[in-house]
């Protein structure tokens, strides 16, 4: 007797894509989470990956950027990962830096992924996101300031999402007082000045210069720009704060790379 099965074909898909992340899956299998360009966000099985390295090698590593093949069903949400061709690898940022700042950078392709991983939408296109997080695999390989890189990344995702707070005018007296400081009132998610805080600023003018400057900046021009370590710190604290606010948890990345920062 013949029985005709229900079909649902397997779609094979070729896109530019980012890895995110990958974990164990049974003996020899990896989940790899990876961001397409057309697509958005896919979790693929890459089948023996744990066990022969041949075929994925180190394109498994967090912030890769390359081609992948991967065939797709309806109604399954793991896709299977053939293939990976890595076209730059977070390995490049570490030529030419010592072991410690090398595994800064490491630190800081994974803490970038990570936080792409958080907010990239599963199944569905988010082209800025892609280039953001494509820019910034670059720019770590350009060797200039890893600090100053991860502050732009975390300002231009924030502002992507919609929810970086204005540098310009205080919420609370409407006045354009923020260039001489401001505070993060947690609360509001808002930049609010010295006067109405009734605190001393907590990101100085040069905080807030550098700031405002991002919005015309790009990742490969930003880590050459001369920000003082302290105000660079005082964006840190903010930052680290308001994606704790918007994603409601801490990150596992931003506590390995806060313990990795040079002191
Ligand atoms: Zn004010």
């Amino acid at each position: 007797m013949i029985v005709a099965l229900p079909r649902n074909p397997m779609h094979v898909h070729t896109a530019d894509a980012l890895i995110l992340r990958t974990y164990r899956y049974g003996e020899a299998d990896r989940i790899v989470v990876f961001l397409t360009a057309d697509r958005g966000k896919k979790r693929g099985v890459a089948k023996n990956a744990t066990k022969s390295r041949r075929r994925f090698g180190a394109a498994l590593e967090p912030l890769t950027r390359g081609r992948v093949s991967y065939a797709e069903r309806e109604r399954r949400d793991l896709v299977r990962l053939d293939r990976i061709e890595p076209a730059s690898t977070p390995f490049a940022a570490t030529t030419g830096r010592d072991a410690a700042s090398a595994a800064h950078a490491l630190g800081h392709a994974a803490y970038f992924a990570e936080l792409i991983d958080e907010w990239a939408p599963e199944n569905s296109q988010n082209d800025r996101l892609f280039r953001l997080g494509a820019s910034m695999g670059d720019a770590l390989g350009h060797g200039g300031s890893i600090e100053a890189l991860a502050r732009y990344f975390e300002y231009w995702l924030l502002r992507l999402e919609g929810v970086y707070p204005g540098l310009v005018t205080c919420p609370q007296c409407d006045r354009q007082t923020l260039g001489a400081g401001a505070v993060l009132v947690a609360q509001d998610r808002a930049y609010v000045c010295g006067p109405c805080a009734e605190r001393q600023p907590t990101l100085g003018r040069e905080a807030m210069a550098f700031l405002k400057s991002l919005g015309r900046r790009t990742p490969s021009d930003v880590t050459t720009v001369a920000a003082s370590a302290e105000a660079l710190r005082e964006i840190e604290h903010a930052h680290h704060r308001l994606i704790t606010l918007h994603l409601e948890k801490e990150l596992r990345s931003s506590r390995v790379v806060r313990e990795l920062s040079p002191s």
